[in-house]
């Protein structure tokens, strides 16, 4: 069973129908766990079900009312959704409340409080909370403390740490979980089956679904042959001693550049390949701690190769998330992938980023 379609986080779709039943839906929520465990998927759904004229106390769709056709074309006009653009670091200020001509007469602020129009309440839902500025969560912060009577606001983010206090204090906080590797072996065998992504053998299914950490974003990243070679390389790489940095920021650049010419593929694409590094870093030092080494036989081979100290594994490692903070933060990534490269050679330095 899983609550309408969507897989792994039915005891939150029975938590929000319990406060449903009884009138008692929030007027804010943040939404927080790992990206690709489908949030974002949860809210638009949660928000087409408070919408559906048939909704019953299960928080369920009809899939046939107006409400709900139109929740399914996103043209629905009392659920709002905004998203930081792939070119800006952070949410700009006028998706909230209007560019400079349209202050406060625009935005999903501003739309929040309209009167709805073809439902009982307005909804909307803010992704990317992880990339609010301190303006804009202030501009939040007024529709949070004096909510419009049975509107509801969705904020959605990675990690609470990421949130600015006022806001966190303000929501009710909805914890999402990785996925199990079953669920994410389900889902990804339907995609293949679908012909959304390239096709999958059974063994290979269940080695991405272990790896894929519970995320079905990397999931479908795992499943790419190209890009599976590629993570095996810097693997590779990063498992020889004297460390080959001029080799590793070469080809990791070139890696991601591969990925297209806008930013965003390119950034996604190095992330994935700094993944692999969290993923090496982490086992070596797992290995160095318990001696114990990882399922992932290209994995274990570098790791073994590699013989470096728990000091080294964990120096390297925070590294390696600074930069994948970096990416997040639009760095440029040449001076990015340069900067890491060099850290990782010389570990005992102190942070680059
Ligand atoms: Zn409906």
């Amino acid at each position: 069973m899983s609550w309408q379609g969507i897989d792994g986080h039915d005891a939150i779709a029975t938590r929000l129908a319990a406060a449903a039943s009884c009138g008692r839906i929030g007027g804010a929520y943040l939404f927080i766990g790992p990206p690709g465990v489908g949030k974002g998927m949860f809210a638009r759904t949660f928000a087409k079900a408070l919408q559906c004229a048939a909704a019953g106390e299960t928080l369920s769709t009809c899939g046939r009312c107006a409400s709900c056709l139109q929740a399914d074309a996103g043209s629905h006009p009392d659920i709002d959704l905004v998203a930081k653009p792939d070119d800006k670091a952070t949410l700009p200020l006028e998706l909230l409340v209007g560019d400079d001509e349209h202050r406060m007469r625009d935005g999903l602020c501003w739309r929040l409080l309209l009167k709805p129009s073809l439902g009982s309440r307005r909804v909307a839902i803010l992704l990317d909370a992880d990339h609010l500025s301190v303006e804009a969560a202030n501009c939040l912060l007024k529709t949070l403390e004096e909510p419009p009577p049975g509107a509801v606001l969705i904020l959605v983010g990675t990690m609470l740490e990421r949130q600015l206090p006022t806001i966190r204090s303000r929501c009710q906080i909805v914890r999402f979980a990785p996925l199990p590797a079953p669920v994410v072996a389900a889902i990804l065998r339907r995609l293949s089956d679908d012909g959304r992504i390239p096709r999958i053998t059974d063994d290979t299914l269940a080695d991405i679904a272990t790896r894929a950490a519970g995320s079905i974003d990397r999931a479908v990243q795992l499943a790419d042959p190209a890009l599976a070679d590629m993570r095996l390389r810097v693997v590779d790489l990063l498992g020889r001693r004297p460390l080959p940095g001029v080799e590793l920021a070469r080809e990791v650049l070139a890696a991601a550049e591969a990925a297209g010419k806008d930013a965003a593929p390119r950034r996604q694409r190095l992330k994935l390949l700094l993944e692999s590094a969290v993923d090496f870093h982490r086992a070596a030092l797992r290995q160095c701690v318990t001696e114990e080494s990882p399922p992932d036989s290209a994995l274990a081979r570098a790791v073994s190769d590699w013989a470096g100290t728990p000091e080294e594994a964990s120096i390297a490692l925070r590294h390696t998330l600074d930069a994948i903070e970096a990416v997040d933060h639009n760095a440029h990534l040449p001076t990015l992938v340069e900067a890491w490269t060099t850290a990782l050679e010389r570990p005992h330095f102190s942070r680059l980023f």
